[in-house]
């Protein structure tokens, strides 16, 4: 496994890169807030941008309306020492009580869409093999907050 110190920002840009004519297509409020510096984060790149595709892709497909907002936004967590990134939507939310099964291998509510409901699990064992942790919160009809942190590598080496 190849991991080296990174900047989670040049990620994100990669991610969006990728993934942004989805988000265009989705909605008409994407907004990215990027910290201005990051400390850097001992991890694979490659993987890092698979779950972020993963939770930007999870986001577009929240939506109802293109009115509804898609925010990134990367911050410094001092008190902890780690990176975080949050993707929020508008979308429609997850019911409470399938908050606990979203990570599961398999649990998806698109199976008419063509969904595998494998995204977040292998997100999350990608989020955990780096020593990080991968949280939502949810207000259904609200929209969905994904929470991914990421220890600074001066707390690792
Ligand atoms: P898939 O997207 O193929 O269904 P995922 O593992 O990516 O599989 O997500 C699992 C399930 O978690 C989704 O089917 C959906 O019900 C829920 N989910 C994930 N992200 C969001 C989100 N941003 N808003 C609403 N529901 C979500
Ligand atoms: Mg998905």
């Amino acid at each position: 496994e190849f991991r080296w110190d990174i900047d989670i920002n040049e990620v994100v840009r990669g991610s969006l890169e990728l993934v942004g004519s989805l988000v265009v297509k989705s909605t008409s409020r994407f907004q990215d807030m990027l910290a201005p510096e990051l400390p850097a984060v001992t991890a694979n790149p490659q993987k890092i941008s698979q779950v972020l595709i993963n939770l930007l892709v999870n986001a577009c497909e929240a939506l109802t309306g293109r009115e509804q907002a898609i925010t990134l936004h990367t911050a410094y967590d001092v008190g902890k020492d780690e990176v975080v990134i949050r993707v929020r939507d508008e979308g429609a939310g997850i019911p409470e009580e399938l908050m606990t099964k979203i990570m599961d291998p398999f649990f998806t509510t698109k199976r008419e869409d063509g969904g595998t409901g494998l995204g977040l699990s292998v997100s999350s064992a990608i989020v955990e093999e780096h020593g990080g942790a991968l949280m939502f919160t949810s207000k259904p009809g609200q929209g969905t907050t994904a929470e991914l942190r990421l220890p600074a590598s001066d707390q690792i080496s």
